[in-house]
């Protein structure tokens, strides 16, 4: 699943090829990824004849900037896109492309989702903050966005597993499984927890790990795991610096103890029964 820094790196190669391209037609080949009240007729009108001023990004969420709207994508699991300048357009579209944006410039964009998990919304520039706000998401993961006391007192009233709290995107946004286990190992958490368990102190170390993790996963383009991709095709790096994630059965890089798998709510969970004990070591 694409998490923030993969994310950010679609939209900065997307804001780059997409920026003030102009939509002369869209083509919906799966109408069930348009999450809209409009028949797909009318959603393709209101969005042709649109100038994409900017790509932006809201937690996982992109945002197209658009003339009268904000277009919405959300890659869940295997979104991507593919740009084409004219002559590169292939004759026959992947069997995966569901959506096709055509410009007046004769390049396309191209919506690939093997699961067809992803959506796409549309908003107005006046409905946006309610928009985003009914997604429940919560700060940006940046030294000046996410606010310690904040975090600290949301904390204290959530009982659940420190991973599923982290995981909700309520408290922070951007961390997805592969970089919930990597904070939690570096700022020595048992990712059971239960979130009002986590002492002052480790908060504090749990919100710097999250912003440095992100920052840097972000400058590294994220973590190639499974089909992920950027929009150049271009495959992250971070993955060579992951410490737990996929580790299980690998000496923990602290202090050699096997690393383990486990399952938290569901999700597959790596961690060090040494460095992240059950009881915390702080
Ligand atoms: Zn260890």
């Amino acid at each position: 699943m694409p998490e923030l820094p993969e994310v950010e790196s679609a939209r900065v190669g997307l804001d780059r090829v997409a920026r003030n391209k102009q939509i002369q037609a869209i083509e919906v080949y799966w109408p069930n990824l348009i999450s809209t009240n409009l028949s797909i007729d009318e959603w393709q009108k209101t969005l042709i004849d649109q100038t994409i001023h900017q790509v932006s990004r809201r937690g996982k969420y992109l945002v197209f900037e658009l003339d009268t709207h904000l277009l919405v994508s959300h890659l869940r699991m295997e979104g991507k896109y593919f740009y084409f300048l004219k002559e590169d357009i292939p004759q026959e579209k992947a069997k995966h492309t569901h959506v096709i944006f055509k410009f007046t410039d004769g390049s396309q964009l191209h919506y690939h989702d093997v699961r067809k998990f992803g959506r796409f919304e549309l908003t107005s520039y006046k409905d946006q903050a309610a928009f985003f706000n009914s997604k429940k998401l919560g700060p940006e993961p940046t030294e000046e966005a996410f606010d310690l006391t904040e975090f600290s007192k949301a904390l204290q009233k959530k009982s659940r597993a420190i991973k599923t709290v982290l995981l909700s995107q309520e408290q922070v946004v951007g961390l997805g499984n592969i970089y919930v286990d990597e904070v939690l190992f570096d700022s020595g958490i048992y990712p059971e927890r239960p979130a009002n368990s986590l002492t002052e102190k480790e908060i504090a170390l749990l919100r710097t790990n999250i912003i440095q993790t992100i920052e840097r996963a972000t400058g590294l383009g994220g973590s190639t795991i499974r089909t992920y991709k950027n929009t150049l095709g271009e495959a992250g790096r971070y993955q060579d610096y992951l410490q737990v994630y996929g580790k299980q059965g690998t000496p923990c890089p602290n202090c050699g103890t096997t690393i383990e798998k486990i399952k938290v709510h569901g999700r597959g969970t790596h961690y060090c029964p040494v460095c992240q004990p059950r009881e915390g070591n702080r």
